[in-house]
């Protein structure tokens, strides 16, 4: 795995975490689940995945 310095990321518990503090995947795909999103609170990394 090799991390991707443009993609920080603090969340541990997901297994594309493991290069202090980036994501080692190299694209992301981020979403919302609010219909009508208007702060950071209301988006997602759907990329995650549970280590
Ligand atoms: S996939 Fe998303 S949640 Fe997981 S390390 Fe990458 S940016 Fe963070």
């Amino acid at each position: 795995m090799t991390k991707n310095s443009g993609v920080k990321c603090s969340v541990q518990q997901c297994k594309h975490n493991e290069n202090e503090q980036y994501c080692n995947l190299q694209t992301i795909q981020i979403g919302t689940h609010e219909q009508n999103p208007k702060m950071d609170q209301c988006t997602d990394c759907q990329s995650f995945e549970l280590k």
